[in-house]
């Protein structure tokens, strides 16, 4: 029923990047407590969750990061970090906090929205050509590592064909192309229009004019269909707004039961007709 959650463990960032939408920065002071996390963990094991998904702010800057992934390891999950590529460093000692099978079960993804100039406009001046580093080192010490692009208004043709060379030449395995969502500071970034979803498909294309063969996935936040659960850093348990709603609450990682999130599931899959999570269309 669910095979996966995304928890935004924190809303500390090193970045503070235009269209994030969980309005995270320097800033961020939240962080979920690793016996919370492993509470709720349990609470939705009985619905049949495979893989949980850290993100957050930057996960790897939560003081306990290396416990929770090795503890949702040790429970035979899939654990995926996305990073957004710019401290390497703290990746290397978390991969040597873990044995060699727990890697094997460790999936980290790193935020890079296309062409350097597109991403460096969002994100921040160098911040392309570290996560390009991090892609390197992540590679050669998991085998494998999968890119994250926002795709905005502007396609520029050219810049996407060079960059799909770049995550050839890299070895990047998967790519996914995520529509630009208006939530979080989002919401604030002129940059939005209905038609933006046309632009993920646009981009998918493009891939046949490049050396690139690894697997793409295309994440159109625009769609209902595309929802899934989401605890937010401040403890909210929710689906996440999409372009005709707010988010959902359904209640706190604290306290909500088994049966709440099986039934608020149940209830809203009938009404809005949910899939809950573009991950589980890969399982
Ligand atoms: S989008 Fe990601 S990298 Fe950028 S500020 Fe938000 S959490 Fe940090």
């Amino acid at each position: 029923m669910l095979k996966s959650v995304c928890l935004h463990i924190n809303n500390q960032c090193n970045l503070q990047c235009l269209h994030c939408w969980s309005n995270s920065g320097p800033n961020g002071k939240n962080v979920l407590d690793m016996t919370d996390i492993m509470s709720f963990i349990r609470t939705l094991m009985p619905l049949g969750l495979q893989r949980v998904s850290l993100s957050g702010g930057e996960p790897l800057l939560h003081p306990e990061i290396a416990d929770i992934v090795k503890e949702l390891i040790d429970k035979k999950l899939k654990v995926v970090i996305t990073t957004n590529g710019t401290k390497t460093d703290f990746f290397l000692n978390l991969v040597l906090c873990l044995s060699e099978s727990q890697r094997r079960n460790l999936e980290v993804r790193v935020s890079l929205d296309g062409p350097e100039n597109i991403c460096d406009s969002l994100r921040g001046r160098n911040v392309y050509r570290k996560a390009i580093s991090s892609i390197e080192a992540i590679k050669s010490k998991l085998g494998f590592v999968a890119v994250n692009s926002v795709v905005g208004l502007e396609v520029d043709i050219p810049s996407w064909i060079d960059f799909y060379n770049v995550l050839s030449r890299l070895n990047v395995n998967e790519l996914a192309i995520i529509t630009f969502s208006p939530r979080g500071r989002g919401g604030e970034f002129n940059y939005y229009n209905k038609d933006i979803h046309l632009n993920t498909n646009k981009v998918k294309l493009l891939s046949k004019n490049s050396n690139f063969r690894g697997r793409i996935l295309v994440w159109d936040y625009l769609s209902i269909e595309h929802g899934y659960l989401l605890v937010e850093h401040d403890g909210n348990v929710i689906l996440p707004g999409l372009i005709d709603s707010g988010d959902i609450f359904l209640g706190s990682l604290k306290s909500i039961s088994t049966k709440e999130v099986s039934h608020a599931l149940v209830n809203l899959r009938k009404t809005l007709n949910y899939s809950y999570s573009y991950d589980q269309k890969k399982n």
